[in-house]
């Protein structure tokens, strides 16, 4: 528990003062607050797209808060507030509900990618909520991802371990996010139920000026082909840092080049294929007869 809070600190404020300790207590009960009621918490998507076809595969979703006061307040500061505060739970639930709803209603082949905090792996109903997800809004389940943070998996004990076992039974894949930022050795990745790695943004923004970023890139590709696993590049902001990455034989690329997180009414007309919205816009004719 403990080493779990240094990690969550450090990827929000390292070390509050007291001024920072009352501005988190505020913003808490603020966030309890946004949970009843509609309107400041909703949900964007970032496209991710195959590096071979650059065509779009999936969408990642990413929760974002408009404070009323505050305008909108990054995840980095409040997601930390939420684990602290174990809100995430019923946050967490609530988002990955509303991505699958989301979801269900896009081309067939497209899949979802839902970020899951630590305080989630570790409750046991886990595995029953992500099912009840899946089965109240209709997604088939080899069409969600959910992604775990590297040093989230890296202390995970036994119980998170066969929970991630029993999602990927029942057909969800599982990805590990920020890869290359966690120190797991070769031979624990060899026993962790996963699917999919996410190299980490601080990699991928080296490419083009440090070689040996391009090895390190290079290195985690070809593990993960050689494991089966696939992987996906965070943070693509230029042409140059997407052809290295098609050279190196990564699957799919996710970052700012290629879009950014959107509401999902930019989704459809944006990235649905034309025949999909004659389709739509053919079936609003015949219902107008
Ligand atoms: P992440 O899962 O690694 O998500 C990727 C972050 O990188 C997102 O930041 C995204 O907007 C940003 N990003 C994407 N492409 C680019 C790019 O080309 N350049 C740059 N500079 N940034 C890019 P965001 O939305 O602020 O989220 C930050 C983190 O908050 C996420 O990192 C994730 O760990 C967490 N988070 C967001 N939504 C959720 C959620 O629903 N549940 C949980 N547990 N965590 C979430
Ligand atoms: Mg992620
Ligand atoms: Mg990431
Ligand atoms: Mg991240």
């Amino acid at each position: 528990a403990i080493l779990r809070t240094v990690r969550i600190t450090r990827s929000g404020q390292s070390v509050l003062g007291l001024s920072q300790v009352a501005d988190a207590e505020a913003l808490e009960d603020d966030l309890r607050q946004a949970m009843q009621e509609a309107g400041q918490l909703y949900v964007h998507y970032q496209p991710i797209y195959s590096a071979e076809t650059r065509s779009v595969v999936g969408f990642e979703a990413l929760l974002r808060w408009n404070h009323p006061v505050r305008g909108l307040v990054a995840p980095m500061q409040f997601i930390p507030l939420a684990e602290q505060t174990e809100l995430i739970v019923p946050l967490g639930a609530w988002v990955l509900e509303t991505a699958c709803a989301e979801a269900a209603t896009w081309p067939e082949p497209w899949y979802l990618s839902v970020n899951l905090s630590p305080v989630q792996l570790e409750k046991i109903h886990l595995v029953r909520e992500v099912r009840g997800a899946l089965d109240r809004t209709g997604l088939a389940a080899e069409r969600l991802e959910l992604e775990i943070t590297e040093g989230v998996l890296v202390a995970a004990e036994g119980g998170e371990i066969s929970r991630l076992a029993e999602l990927r039974r029942a057909g969800v894949r599982i990805a590990i996010d920020d890869f290359g930022t966690g120190y797991s050795s070769l031979g624990y990745l060899r026993q962790l139920p996963f699917d999919t790695i996410k190299i980490d943004r601080s990699f991928v923004r080296n490419l083009e000026s440090d070689s040996s970023a391009q090895a390190i890139v290079g290195t985690i590709v070809e593990l993960s082909r050689r494991l089966n696993r696939e992987i996906v590049a965070e943070g693509v902001e230029t042409e140059g840092q997407f052809s290295i990455l098609n050279a190196l034989q990564c699957h799919r690329v996710q970052g700012w080049l290629l879009g950014k997180p959107m509401p999902p009414e930019e989704i459809a007309s944006t990235y649905f294929p034309a025949p999909l919205q004659e389709g739509l816009a053919d079936r609003t004719l015949s219902w107008a007869e």
